[in-house]
């Protein structure tokens, strides 16, 4: 690819050059491009709800999930953003697992703490 002409922004995108493509030899080829949400881990939980881009559906403030005591954010939530929102998604969704664990029912005797 190469960046084409600005369009009416300003704005320069990827266009492909001509005749560019090759083949390689290989012997084994990992795919590790695109950044849509790792299925196994949404079909391993069935149980959770997903929204129909396939990401998981959970609060905005929380990150609580259809599946109770399960948290959820990052990408697999707004699909592909970025650390710093993925960041402040756990930030939240910690301090809302510590509420959910202190006002688990005691067990052997103590709270979960
Ligand atoms: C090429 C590229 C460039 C980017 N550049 C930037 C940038 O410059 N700045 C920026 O802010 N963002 C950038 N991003 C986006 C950023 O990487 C993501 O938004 C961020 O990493 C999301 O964090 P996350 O914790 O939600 O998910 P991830 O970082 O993807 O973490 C998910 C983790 O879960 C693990 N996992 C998956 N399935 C399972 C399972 N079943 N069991 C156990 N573990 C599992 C994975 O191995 C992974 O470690 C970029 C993304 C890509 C792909």
């Amino acid at each position: 690819m190469e960046l084409g002409e600005p369009d009416a922004s300003g704005q320069r995108k990827p266009v492909p050059v001509k005749d560019s493509e090759f083949e390689l030899e290989c012997d084994a080829v990992i795919v590790a491009v695109g950044n849509a949400p790792n299925p196994i881990l949404t079909k391993a939980t069935p149980d959770i709800e997903l929204t129909k881009w396939g990401t998981i559906k959970a609060d905005a403030e929380t990150g609580a999930t259809s599946k109770p005591g399960v948290y959820a954010g990052g990408d697999i939530v707004s699909g592909a953003a970025t650390v710093i929102l993925a960041m402040g998604a756990g930030r939240k969704a910690a301090a809302a697992i510590h509420d959910y664990l202190q006002n688990l029912p005691a067990k052997h005797g103590t709270k979960a703490s």
